[in-house]
C-alpha cells in the first residue's frame, strides 16, 4: 500500500514538475507579443501573445524568473494574472507547476498552429515604480510568456508596444511600423528583446553623442519636466568622450548602435543603473542637470552601465550565461563582472573630466575604507559574497559590514587595482590593466555573439601579459578571512588610507546623496534624516552602547538632537575624554545611552606614501 503511494507521489511529482531542458534547435515561426501600456492610471500592462505550436502535445511556458542585469531570480510570479490561453476559439486549461510558479504546462491539441495568449501583469503599487502619468519604463521579461526547451537566442519575436499619447519612446530595437502612439519592432530573438527595454515619456530630449553616424550613439533623456532635461553642454561633452574613449580602451565595438536611457525623476526610480548589450538604463534625480555635485557623485554609475556592454553583455563568465531566464545563473565570476566594471569605472571618470583626479583618489578612499571595515569578512569570504546575487537582491540586509552584502563590487576594486600595479611591478611599468582589456575584451569581440570566460581564462590572459602565478594570486585573496592583502593595490600604487576629521569633497557629497552623516568609522551609525539611525556598525561604539537600527536620536546630552550637534559631540569627546550622551527611541520606549567614544571625526581619505612611486595617478591621468 506504501509503495502504492510513492508511486503515485512520485507520479504526481512528475506531472507538476514539467520542464524542458532549453537546446540549441531552430524555433518555427516568430512570437507576436502585443503589449499595452497605456493604463498608467492602474499601472496595468495588458499582454496579448501568440505562440507557434511546434509540435502537438504538452507545451511548458515559462515567464521569466531570472533577470541578467541583476544575476537574481529577481522577477516574481505574483504580478503576473488573468492568464487565458485558447487555440482559436477553444480554451485550453493550464497547470501551473506546483514547485514552480513560473511554469505553465498546456496540452496542445493536435492540428493547432498556435496558441493565442492573454494575461496582464501588475507591478507592486509600492516601491520603484514602472509606469506614472508621464513615464514609462517597460522591460520586456515583465511582459512575455515564452516556450521551454529552446535557448532564447533561437526564439524570434516580433514586439509591439502601445504607450500613453503624448509619450514618446526610446529604445535600441530597431523599428518596423510607428504610429500615433503604437510602434512594431522588427524581429529579434527572445535574448535580444529583453535585453532591449523601452522607455518612454511626455517630457524628452535626444542628444546625439557621435559623430560617427555609422554606429549612432544617443542620450534619451526622460523628465519629470523638460526643465529636468536641461543638461549642461560640458556635461554632454564629456558623455561624447566616454563613448570615444570606452571603444579603445576594449579595442572593440559591437554594438550597432547604443542608446542611453536616461531617467531625471523624483516619482520614478532613482539612484541606479542597468546594463545591456545596445543600450544601458540610467535613473538619477529630477535635480541632476542642476546639480553638479550629483554629477560628480553619479559619474561612476553611467561610465560603469556603458562599460558593461562590454564586460558584462557581450563577454559573460561561462557559469553566468544561461540559455534561458528560467535556468539558474552562477555569480562565481562577479568580481570580475562588477569589480573590473568598477574599477574601469574609477578610472574612467578623471580621465573624462567627469571627477578631478583629487575627487576620483577620495571615491577610492571611500571603497578602501568601506572594505577595510568589514567585520563579516571573518565568516564570509569574497567568493562567498559572489552567491549574493542568487538570494540577496530585493531583500534586506541591515547589517551591511557582517552580511558583506555584494562587496565583489568594491572589494573587486581593491583587488583590480592590486592587479594593476602588480602589472606594472612585474613589467618594469610596461604593462598594465590595459593591456588585460584590449586582450580580454578586444580580439574577435566586435560582434554582437556573446562569448563566455572561465577562471582559467583571466589568468591565462594575465599569464600572457606578465607571467605569474595568476591562480595562486587570486584564490587567497578570493577566500581571505583577514584582510592582509586588501589595500596592497594602494600600497604598489603609493598611497595609504588615512582617516583625518575632515571629510573629503566626495565624501560629502556621499552624505548629501544618503541625506544624513555617515558616522560608520567613528561612532559606528549612520543617520539618516531627522535623526533616524540608518545603520550600525558591527560591533561598533554605538552597537555596544544598545543602540541599534530604526532607532531615532532625540537629544545629545540635553540638546534636542541635530546632525551638526551630534558631530560637534563627537569632537568635544575627543578632547574632553567624556563620554556622548545620546536619547533615542526604539520601539516605543525611550533611553538614554553614554558612549565611550574618544577617537573624534573620522573620515576617510588617500594619502601618498613619502618617497613611492605614484603609480596611482598614472593610472588615473594617462589619457586612453
Ligand atoms: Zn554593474
Amino acid at each position: 500500500m506504501q509503495k502504492l503511494i510513492l508511486a503515485l507521489l512520485l507520479a504526481a511529482a512528475c506531472i507538476a514538475h514539467a520542464s524542458a531542458t532549453p537546446r540549441d534547435i531552430p524555433f518555427h515561426g516568430a512570437i507576436q507579443l502585443k503589449v499595452d501600456a497605456t493604463d498608467s492610471v492602474h499601472k496595468i500592462f495588458r499582454v496579448r501573445e501568440t505562440i507557434p505550436v511546434q509540435k502537438p502535445g504538452t507545451m511548458v511556458l515559462l515567464y521569466p524568473q531570472w533577470e541578467t542585469g541583476s544575476h537574481s531570480p529577481t522577477q516574481e510570479a505574483a504580478p503576473l494574472a488573468g492568464l487565458i490561453i485558447k487555440a482559436g476559439a477553444r480554451r485550453l486549461e493550464w497547470r501551473r507547476d506546483t514547485a514552480n510558479p513560473f511554469a505553465f504546462t498546456v496540452d496542445v491539441p493536435a492540428g493547432v498552429r498556435e496558441l493565442e495568449i492573454e494575461f496582464q501583469v501588475l507591478p507592486s503599487l509600492s516601491g520603484p515604480k514602472q509606469i506614472s502619468s508621464g513615464m514609462l519604463m517597460l522591460p520586456w521579461q515583465k511582459v512575455a510568456l515564452y516556450p521551454a526547451g529552446w535557448f532564447i537566442r533561437n526564439i524570434p519575436v516580433r514586439a509591439q508596444l502601445t504607450y500613453p499619447e503624448g509619450f514618446q519612446f526610446a529604445t535600441s530595437l530597431e523599428t518596423a511600423e510607428a504610429s500615433a502612439n503604437r510602434v512594431t519592432f522588427k524581429a529579434a530573438s527572445f535574448e535580444d528583446l529583453v535585453d532591449a527595454p523601452v522607455y518612454a515619456g511626455r517630457h524628452v530630449k535626444r542628444i546625439e553623442l557621435t559623430s560617427a553616424p555609422a554606429i549612432p550613439v544617443r542620450l534619451n533623456l526622460f523628465g519629470d519636466t523638460d526643465d529636468a532635461l536641461q543638461l549642461p553642454a560640458e556635461l554632454v561633452d564629456k558623455f561624447r568622450a566616454m563613448v570615444a574613449t570606452v571603444p579603445r580602451l576594449f579595442k572593440s565595438q559591437h554594438y550597432r548602435h547604443f542608446d542611453f536611457l536616461m531617467s531625471l525623476s523624483d516619482v520614478m526610480l532613482s539612484g541606479g543603473g542597468l546594463e545591456h548589450q545596445e543600450s544601458t538604463e540610467i535613473n538619477v534625480s529630477a535635480g541632476y542637470a542642476r546639480d553638479p555635485g550629483e554629477q560628480m557623485f553619479m559619474a561612476n554609475l553611467v561610465a560603469h552601465e556603458f562599460i558593461h556592454s562590454w564586460n558584462g553583455r557581450t563577454r559573460q563568465p561561462a557559469d553566468l550565461w544561461t540559455p534561458d531566464l528560467n535556468t539558474p545563473m552562477r555569480g562565481s565570476l562577479l568580481w570580475l563582472y562588477e569589480g573590473q566594471t568598477e574599477f574601469w569605472a574609477h578610472v574612467m571618470t578623471p580621465q573624462l573630466g567627469l571627477r578631478t583626479t583629487q575627487q576620483a583618489l577620495d571615491a577610492l578612499a571611500v571603497d578602501a575604507s568601506l572594505m577595510s571595515n568589514r567585520p563579516g569578512r571573518r565568516w564570509k569570504s569574497l567568493q562567498d559574497s559572489t552567491v549574493d546575487a542568487v538570494y540577496m537582491p530585493g531583500k534586506a540586509a541591515y547589517w551591511r559590514d557582517w552580511q558583506r552584502r555584494e562587496d565583489y563590487y568594491a572589494e573587486g576594486v581593491m583587488l583590480w587595482l592590486d592587479v594593476d600595479m602588480l602589472l606594472r611591478e612585474l613589467t618594469a611599468d610596461k604593462k598594465s590593466m590595459r593591456d588585460f582589456a584590449a586582450a580580454f575584451f578586444g580580439p574577435g569581440q566586435n560582434t554582437r555573439t556573446i562569448s563566455t570566460y572561465t577562471f582559467a581564462d583571466i589568468c591565462k590572459t594575465l599569464n600572457k601579459i606578465a607571467p605569474y602565478d595568476w591562480a595562486g594570486y587570486f584564490n587567497p585573496r578570493l577566500n581571505a578571512h583577514d584582510d592582509v592583502h586588501l589595500l596592497d593595490g594602494l600600497k604598489r600604487g603609493g598611497y595609504q588610507l588615512v582617516y583625518t576629521d575632515q571629510p573629503t569633497e566626495f565624501f560629502v557629497q556621499h552624505e548629501a546623496d544618503l541625506g544624513g552623516i555617515d558616522l560608520s568609522t567613528s561612532l559606528g551609525l549612520v543617520v539618516a534624516k531627522k535623526g533616524a539611525i540608518k545603520s550600525v556598525t558591527w560591533e561598533g561604539p554605538a552597537f555596544r552602547a544598545g543602540i541599534s537600527i530604526g532607532a531615532r536620536l532625540v537629544s545629545i546630552g540635553r540638546q534636542a538632537y541635530t546632525d551638526d550637534l551630534l558631530k560637534q559631540a563627537i569632537k568635544a569627546a575627543a578632547v574632553d575624554r567624556q563620554p556622548i550622551e545620546l536619547t533615542f527611541e526604539a520601539d516605543g520606549v525611550t533611553r538614554s545611552v553614554k558612549i565611550d567614544y574618544f577617537g573624534s571625526l573620522r573620515y576617510p581619505r588617500l594619502e601618498p606614501i613619502p618617497g613611492a612611486v605614484d603609480r596611482m595617478r598614472q593610472l588615473l591621468t594617462r589619457p586612453i
